[in-house]
């Protein structure tokens, strides 16, 4: 689940507004990547489920049903009052949207995101899927999402600044002609969901905050076919492409090591489930 910059703000200013980057032992990032085992097995099994026909709201409740028979809790759920254990948001809509009636339709695409905690320790990550084929835009859109992910992770090691990770995705989604959401942001992870640092994914290179070792990121390019600006949904969670374009969202949990980033949602490894391009 992404962040808003109000939330981080908030949880800041009972700290003196001082960013506060919780940074975890080997041990922790061992338990975070438990929990992304889960989620990883979590989004194949919803990729396997997407078909024209099928609603939101099943998706959601396959997802709630997996994660607590693994033990482990669905970390959406309840959030802020958040309904669902998945966020699934059709097409325009960006991130955040609510399971419900919405039965997918051949053509549309499909971000789906789920957060897990287990043992206490959260993992959040995201992808889009097409369901059956998609226009040539879509399919390019989806492509310069997830491969601006890759890049960002590339950026995650001891010697570079957070400005680095942001700029990798920034300039890919734009050189492919697409823009980066501006108002929502990746964000720091651990015991909770979203910590400091925030993530924009627009920014320049060597900027920013160093990236130290034990740093764990939730970093999420959330990228729009059309223009950056966004609009909220009538229930008040769901976030639009103002300009009704296309959106995709591609996101991984990544550990900072001594040998380098370390992904621990590893999605992009497992047998695939994305559905039939
Ligand atoms: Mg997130």
């Amino acid at each position: 689940m992404t962040s808003d910059s109000a939330v981080v703000v908030r949880a800041r200013s009972s700290r003196r507004n001082q960013a506060v980057i919780i940074k975890k032992n080997p041990k922790e990032i061992e338990q975070m990547a438990h929990a992304g085992v889960i989620l990883v097995k979590t989004l194949n099994l919803v990729a396997s489920k997407i078909r024209p026909g099928v609603s939101t709201v099943e998706l959601d409740a396959a997802a709630e049903k997996f994660i607590r028979s693994q033990g482990a809790e669905p970390a959406f759920k309840g959030y802020r009052g958040f309904p669902g254990s998945i966020c699934a948001s059709p097409n325009s809509m960006i991130v955040h949207g609510i399971p419900g009636r919405y039965k997918l339709a051949r053509g549309d695409i499909l971000s789906v995101d789920v957060g897990v905690i287990r043992n206490g320790w959260v993992a959040d990550a995201a992808r889009t899927f097409p369901v059956g084929p998609v226009t040539p835009v879509a399919r390019k859109l989806l492509g310069a999402t997830e491969e601006s992910l890759y890049l960002a992770v590339e950026q995650c090691h001891v010697g570079n600044r957070l400005g680095d990770v942001s700029h990798a995705v920034q300039h890919h989604v734009e050189a492919a002609g697409f823009s980066v959401v501006r108002t929502l942001v990746g964000h720091g992870i651990g015991r909770s969901m979203h910590e400091d640092p925030q993530i924009p994914n627009y920014g320049k290179p060597g900027t920013g905050i160093p990236l130290e070792v034990g740093m764990v990121l939730a970093i999420e390019p959330m990228v729009t076919a059309g223009r950056h600006a966004v609009r909220m949904g009538d229930d008040h969670w769901a976030i639009y492409s103002q300009d009704g374009s296309l959106a995709a969202h591609f996101e991984f949990t990544v550990a900072i090591t001594p040998d380098g980033p370390r992904v621990l949602t590893p999605w992009h490894e497992t047998g695939d489930g994305r559905a039939a391009a």
